[in-house]
């Protein structure tokens, strides 16, 4: 059986324990059926899920919802949808009564008088070509102007096939912006064409990202 310890160094595991201690017991919540988006490989789009269910739209049921979630040990909110950035008044429902995480594509501006600590992940899908291929718009160049240097701001960087040799360059753009990112592989799930990994090039990905994961420590 393979064991956490035996998966990591010990820096690593040390790190591992010390998130495991916090306790948290998270849930995620789709906030909207909306996005003032379309990009093509969109989970919840393709798979429907914006069709399970209607939109709730009384503030003061989801206020009850959140209040009912809390009540079953829910110590962390994260949202997601659709563009939860649509629907500020949901958002503040959850970010006034617990610990809450935001993902967005950073098209609408968090106004931090509101939520001054709240965490954002704002999703990227790549260089400006591929934002513009696949989500009709260089998403970046907007919200980089929303959230540069913001402290509680990462990037959510989707890593497509056609990013390979090129993730170093997107990497420091973000860091020039001042901002963290977490890099993800997009799993293309409506088939977009040249979009989906053959072995070879997952092989290459991982040799990229090792080799930039080297390159920082170097620094
Ligand atoms: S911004 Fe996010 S929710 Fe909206 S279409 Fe793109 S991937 Fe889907």
């Amino acid at each position: 059986m393979k064991t956490v310890s035996s998966l990591l160094d010990d820096q690593w595991y040390e790190r591992y324990r010390k998130i495991s201690k916090l306790n948290i017991r998270s849930s995620i919540y789709d906030v909207t059926n909306r996005c003032n988006l379309r990009c093509k490989g969109c989970f919840f789009f393709s798979s429907g899920e914006h069709k399970v269910a209607d939109e709730e739209m009384d503030l003061g049921r989801w206020e009850a919802f959140i209040d009912s979630e809390m009540a079953r040990g829910v110590n962390l909110a994260i949202l997601i949808g659709g563009e939860p950035t649509l629907c500020l008044d949901r958002v503040e429902a959850f970010y006034k009564r617990l610990p809450t995480f935001c993902a967005t594509n950073g098209l609408i501006k968090v106004p931090r008088d509101r939520f001054p600590d709240m965490m954002i992940g704002i999703s990227l899908w790549g260089s400006e070509e591929d934002e513009r291929l696949l989500r009709g718009k260089d998403a970046f160049s907007i919200s980089s102007k929303h959230y540069a240097g913001d402290p509680y701001t990462y990037y959510l960087y989707t890593i497509t096939p056609k990013q390979i040799g090129k993730t170093e360059r997107i990497i420091r753009k973000i860091r020039d912006v001042g901002l963290k990112v977490h890099m993800q592989l997009l799993s293309n799930d409506e088939g977009v064409d040249g979009f989906s990994w053959s072995p070879a090039e997952l092989d290459a990905i991982r040799a990229e990202m090792d080799a930039m994961l080297d390159a920082i420590r170097r620094r």
